[in-house]
């Protein structure tokens, strides 16, 4: 292991030094990173301290890690990048929401690119209790939804955990949060693992655990049946859209082909194993699946589960061809479910002057 880590920046002989091993310290294994940090003049539990300032507290300098000794801070500033990636746009809208476009580094497959990870402050009572922050889990996205900005131009790849991770400390350092959702560019079905191993972080040292994290899929059955049998727990949210299945496989490619009625029992299956009720979501596109016989086939096709269905009035995506119905017909819809026994609630995107939703800033940048 030591040997294959340069300990000076530049060989003497004045080639450049290879790559880092590790692309950021949220990249180390972590006994890998405590014998690093020893080898730099350190002890190793200021590789856990490091690692707590960083992802904990949105601490994104060494030389604001003062509970670390400075010699060893001068040694980490060279040896040991923090980030791997790189904050290129900040946008704050006038509701306080601070959207962050991250820059990741091409990895062994030459690929990288920009994710978005936004941070949402609590408006009214609330405020002053911590943000939600809003993850991405890959660069791009194969779901290839007609009417969101993220998977315009596909997948360019997977994001790996430190690269999870590293939003959490971006997203720390523009203040306290409360909650998670995995709500941002990607599906997070197909990036399972790597979530996972990020979430094990973001419960130990973020310290936020599985009711304060919401996770929103298109609900691959099949994964969804392994996902409700692994740790760590979270809160599920499947984005259903429409009640029939020839506009489903219109509006989530992906899942063509794919009968609801088979989602829906991965969902009611989620519910048996795991205890935690499941939200659906579904955005509301102006003429497309807003009109009162889908509210109506929704009731049919939800009947009688325990669910709360949340609708998102569409943000309009310039080019897309759809569009946010009225404030009144939204209304109409949610009261034909409530009258239904269903449990809906409504949800406007937050901080809409500054290309909030779903991959709108990356695909300005
Ligand atoms: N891939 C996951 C996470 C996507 S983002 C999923 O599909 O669930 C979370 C939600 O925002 C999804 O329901 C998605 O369909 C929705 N969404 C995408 N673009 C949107 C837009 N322009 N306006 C409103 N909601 C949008």
């Amino acid at each position: 292991m030591t040997a294959e880590i340069p300990l000076t920046a530049e060989p003497s002989d004045g080639t450049p030094s290879p790559e880092p091993k590790y692309k950021g310290l949220l990249a180390w294994p972590k006994e890998a990173l405590e014998e690093r940090f020893v080898e730099l003049g350190g002890r190793p539990f200021h590789a856990r301290v490091a690692r707590e300032q960083l992802l904990g507290k949105g601490v994104l300098d060494y030389d604001s890690m003062t509970s670390l000794p400075a010699q060893l801070r001068e040694a980490l500033k060279i040896e040991v990048p923090l980030l791997a990636g790189s904050c290129t746009q900040r946008v704050e809208a006038r509701d306080g929401t601070i959207k962050l476009l991250l820059d990741f580094p091409g990895d062994e497959s030459g690929k990288g690119g920009g994710v978005e990870t936004v941070h949402i402050p609590p408006l009214g009572a609330k405020r002053g209790q911590g943000a939600t922050l809003c993850v991405s889990t890959q660069i791009g996205c194969p779901v290839a939804c007609p009417f969101c900005a993220s998977g315009l131009d596909g997948l360019a790849r997977n994001l790996q955990p430190h690269e999870i991770l590293e939003q959490f400390a971006q997203g720390r350092a523009q203040g306290e949060l409360r909650r998670v959702v995995v709500m941002g560019i990607g599906e997070p079905l197909l990036n399972f693992e790597n979530l996972t191993l990020a979430l094990e972080q973001v419960h130990e040292i973020v310290g936020l655990g599985a009711r304060k994290i919401t996770v929103s899929s298109v609900g691959f059955p099949e994964r969804l049946r392994q996902a409700a049998r692994s740790q760590p727990r979270f809160q599920l949210a499947i984005s259903l859209h429409t009640p029939d299945d020839d506009q489903h496989d219109e509006l989530i490619p992906a899942l063509r082909g794919t009968p609801i009625d088979e989602i829906l029992a991965a969902g009611d299956d989620w519910f048996q194993v795991t205890g935690r009720e499941v939200t659906y979501e579904y955005v509301l596109l102006g003429g497309t699946n807003d009109s009162a016989q889908h509210a109506e086939r929704l009731v049919r096709r939800l009947g009688g589960r325990r669910a709360t269905v949340n609708l998102i009035p569409y943000n309009s995506t310039r080019g897309l061809g759809y569009h946010r119905p009225a404030p009144e017909d939204v209304e109409i819809f949610a009261t034909l479910l409530r009258e239904g026994g269903i449990v809906a609630t409504v949800r406007y995107s937050r901080g809409a002057d500054g290309a909030a939703a779903c991959g709108q800033l990356r695909m300005r940048a």
